[in-house]
């Protein structure tokens, strides 16, 4: 196999092992030179070669670099194997990205990404003063996981990307007018951003 497919084949494996498009270049070095090694021993510094491979990924749309620290996320438009699984009643493949974006969005739950939105947001609407819930039959509080850059535009499976909203708020940052998106979009930002500092200095 050629080079650039065996690494992009591995960044696809590493994202669903981990349940999240947006992965680091360390973790995904250290969970992968064994298999880089074994496929390709006559390569005596496979981590520069996957570098560099990367970076072709990257020219291709496959992958983006988020920062000079090494986060990365996968761009191609796919499901992972665990969203997949768990929209599995519905065909996501027909709809338009937008419709696709939302509706994996108020499926998944168990997927690492929408996990950890909710252990390190809470489980309350993010809009201010939203009060809107309801009670799931095992007593847990009913929220949505939502991107702020959507995944379509680019947007990560990353903490900073994702918001928890009740399902009218979440409804409202998806269909309402662009005014009216942008400034939930720039809203958002700002409180998770916040919220995470929070978490950080706590
Ligand atoms: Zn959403
Ligand atoms: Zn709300």
């Amino acid at each position: 196999m050629k080079w650039t497919d065996l690494v992009f084949n591995e960044v696809r494996n590493h994202c669903n092992a981990h349940g999240s498009r947006t992965f680091t270049l360390e973790d995904f070095i250290k969970d992968k030179l064994p298999v880089f090694t074994a496929a390709k021993p006559e390569n005596n510094n496979p981590e520069a070669k996957v570098r560099q491979q990367l970076q072709f990924l990257r020219d291709q749309g496959k992958i983006s670099f988020l920062d000079n620290s090494g986060n990365y996320t996968l761009r191609e438009i796919y499901l992972l194997d665990d969203e997949l699984e768990e929209t599995k009643t519905i065909d996501l493949s027909k709809e338009e990205p937008e419709k696709r974006e939302y509706l994996l969005e108020t499926y998944v739950r168990r997927v690492k990404w929408a996990k950890m939105a909710v252990d390190r947001l809470g489980d309350r609407c993010l809009c201010q003063g939203c009060e809107n819930t309801f009670y799931r039959p095992d007593n847990s509080r009913y929220i949505e996981v939502h991107h702020i850059i959507p995944l379509f535009e680019g947007g990560e499976d990353a903490i900073w990307n994702l918001a928890v909203l009740c399902a009218h708020h979440h409804k409202k940052a998806h269909y309402s007018d662009t005014k009216s998106k942008q400034e939930m979009q720039a809203y958002l930002q700002a409180e998770v951003d916040r919220r995470i500092k929070l978490k950080m200095f706590a």
